[in-house]
């Protein structure tokens, strides 16, 4: 079903696109090469935007929009490029488990300095070994006295490198299995606290991934976010939450690869003739805008879907990043071929949307792990006569 976007939405997606034509795109391939966070960049554009805040409710300080504005700036800034956006935006999927679990004053106090741009959280939920079966994780908060001690390694950690502080899961009762699991909210000083080496990734290769990693980390009794045990529910909440935003990030890169391509196949020359004279030419970038224009409906279903509390919303989360994902390989795939050899070289945008793109289809949950919950949506709602 087509649904306009308001005057006000379209605003904000017109200043994010301007900012990140201007100032974005010129510099991505630059940063991807640095294989570095670009600090300046991100302090500017938290400050000249001002959209830290932008989900965060007003009674925090926030501006209190919804997931479809989040959407629309993550697709403008991924049409720039996707590490950049992930080095503006990690404190969003970092703030969640706080959104959805801490009591309003925790709220207050730990997203209050968020919205002025200089404090940075990641989210820390994976480990070495505890990947898709996040149950499977180790990590454990012994509880002693009025504190807790923490344990264990997080792998992956999108900021890691860059945040101050970490909202982190570990197991409370490793007897209760998932009902033990609690998260945390742990500043970065905590004695303990190490920030692990810096991992050398095929894309997204401004933003910094890293393990944290806890030993005896002292962890007072306030800095449990929300309730013991709840942290699980706390958890999947972020990843039904946070997960239209990663398809708006497949969007904003299937849009990217289609622009590219669309301009290189009216300008380049064989047999005499421009390659967009080409019907199997024609035919990738057919299919390159079947892909977009679903996965942007889909995308903003989804998040029309999380703005309205719809109890669907995990389903439609998961179709969303799992087409938009597998979407963004497939698009930014077709570009590189659309560019013959020289989308092969680093002359050109197209092999760093390849790359980056595939970084889609793993975090968040793979796509594997998305048709899996696709999946028993089905047959739940087959059972039940939906
Ligand atoms: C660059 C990057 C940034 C990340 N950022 C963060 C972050 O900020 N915070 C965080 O907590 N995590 C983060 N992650 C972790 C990410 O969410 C995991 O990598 C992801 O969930 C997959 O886990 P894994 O890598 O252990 O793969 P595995 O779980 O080992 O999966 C390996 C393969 O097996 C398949 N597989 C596994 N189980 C099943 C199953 N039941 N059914 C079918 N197939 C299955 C998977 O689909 C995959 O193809 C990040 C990862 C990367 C690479």
């Amino acid at each position: 079903m087509y649904q306009p976007f308001t005057e006000d939405q379209l605003q904000i997606r017109d200043l994010v696109r301007d900012f990140t034509r201007r100032e974005v795109a010129p510099v991505a391939h630059e940063w991807d090469q640095k294989n570095e966070h670009p600090v300046e960049l991100v302090k500017r554009m938290r400050k000249e935007l001002g959209l830290n805040g932008i989900t965060i409710p007003e009674e925090y300080g926030g501006m209190g929009l919804g997931s479809i504005e989040q959407c629309l700036m993550i697709e403008e800034m991924s049409w720039g490029c996707l590490g950049i956006t992930l080095c503006f935006g990690y404190t969003a999927l970092g703030s969640l488990p706080i959104l959805k679990g801490a009591s309003p004053e925790q709220a207050k106090k730990w997203l209050e300095p968020v919205i002025s741009g200089d404090h940075g959280i990641s989210f820390c939920l994976s480990e070495p070994g505890a990947g898709s079966d996040v149950p499977g994780m180790t990590t454990k908060a012994e509880k002693k006295g009025d504190k807790y001690i923490l344990n264990g390694t997080k792998q992956w950690i999108t900021g890691g490198g860059n945040a101050d502080a970490y909202t982190v899961f570990a197991y409370t009762d490793r007897n209760r299995g998932t009902r033990g699991v609690s998260c945390f909210y742990v500043p970065r000083n905590s004695p303990g606290l190490t920030v692990g080496k810096k991992e050398d990734k095929l894309g997204i290769r401004a933003s910094d991934t890293r393990q944290i990693i806890f030993e005896n980390v002292e962890v007072p009794q306030e800095n449990l976010i929300g309730k013991e045990n709840l942290g699980f529910i706390y958890a999947l909440q972020t990843l039904n939450a946070s997960r239209p935003f990663v398809a708006a990030f497949g969007v904003g890169v299937c849009q990217a690869a289609l622009d590219h391509a669309a301009k290189y196949a009216r300008e380049r020359e064989q047999f005499g003739k421009k390659i967009s004279s080409f019907q199997a030419v024609q035919h990738m970038l057919a299919d390159m805008s079947i892909i977009t224009e679903t996965g942007r409906e889909i995308t903003y279903k989804a998040a029309r879907m999380a703005d309205s509390n719809d109890s669907n919303l995990p389903k439609f989360a998961a179709i969303a990043k799992a087409y938009t994902s597998e979407g963004a390989m497939k698009c930014s795939t077709d570009a590189v071929q659309i560019f013959g050899g020289y989308g092969y070289t680093k002359e050109y945008p197209v092999e760093k949307l390849m790359r980056d793109a595939k970084i889609l289809c793993i975090f968040e949950g793979t796509t594997q792990i998305q048709k899996n919950e696709i999946g028993a949506y089905v047959i739940r709602d087959s059972a039940s006569g939906k």
